[in-house]
């Protein structure tokens, strides 16, 4: 019986977190497909793809790129890797360029579709919690357990400053942050093909009111009910 948890939502709601807590309690894999869309998109950097020019005049590159592309998703001690074309792009994928152009490459049928299809195969042979955009609503739409977890944009910019921060990124500033994260959720929800939205059988969180703990705790109560009955 199929037991796929989708957690969806905006950038910087805690997914991947809150995720990972869950594979681990439940002995699933966990699957972030942001990194896939992040490594094609560093990929498209490398390639010299000017993601200052409106997504249209890229558009044919990209659907090009995607032909030379071939991404891996592996897990080492528990830990997702992704490999671009053979080489580990995990370590690389995490700046604010990156961010940028996996949400403009993303808009893409043909990029959504070649990663879409990796995805849906991790899916039938793994019990996964998988979190993205879409996957509620378009990737796994027969999963088990649907979340959308969302938060204001001003406590998710907040989180995701101190995040970058710890990590030692002394130049960011909170403004900036807030801009991309308005720029993601903007571009993620206005696009054709399979938008960021709540699944119509996805179940709500939203935790800007809430610590990690409390966060957790809710999360893990919606899973086990539907997990478990
Ligand atoms: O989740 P993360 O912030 O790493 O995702 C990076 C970008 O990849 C998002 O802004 C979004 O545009 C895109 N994405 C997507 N569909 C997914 C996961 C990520 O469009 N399932």
């Amino acid at each position: 019986m199929n037991r796929n948890i989708a957690i969806d939502g905006p950038s910087g709601a805690g997914k991947s977190t809150l995720a990972k807590k869950i594979a681990k309690k439940f002995g699933y894999i966990y699957l972030d497909t942001g990194a896939m869309y992040r490594a094609f998109g560093l990929f498209a950097i490398e390639n010299g793809v000017d993601f200052t020019l409106p997504v249209e005049d890229n558009k044919k590159v990209l659907e090009a790129l995607t032909d030379n592309f071939t991404l891996d998703v592996i897990y080492e001690d528990g830990n997702q890797q992704v490999y671009a074309n053979g080489k580990n792009v995990t370590g690389l994928i995490r700046t604010p360029e990156v961010s940028i152009a996996a949400s403009k490459v993303a808009v893409i049928p043909k990029v959504r579709l070649k990663l879409v299809e990796i995805q849906r195969n991790i899916a039938s042979k793994n019990n996964v919690v998988m979190d993205g955009r879409d996957i509620g609503s378009y990737v796994l739409p027969d999963a088990a357990v649907k979340v959308f977890l969302t938060a204001s944009v001003e406590v998710r910019a907040q989180r995701r400053y101190e995040e970058l921060r710890e990590k030692g990124n002394a130049q960011v500033t909170y403004n900036e942050v807030l801009s991309d994260m308005k720029f993601r959720d903007a571009n993620d929800s206005s696009r054709e093909f399979a938008p960021l939205k709540q699944a119509a059988d996805a179940v709500l969180l939203d935790t800007s009111d809430m610590t990690e703990d409390e966060s957790e705790t809710a999360l893990m109560e919606i899973v086990k009910s539907r997990i478990e009955e």
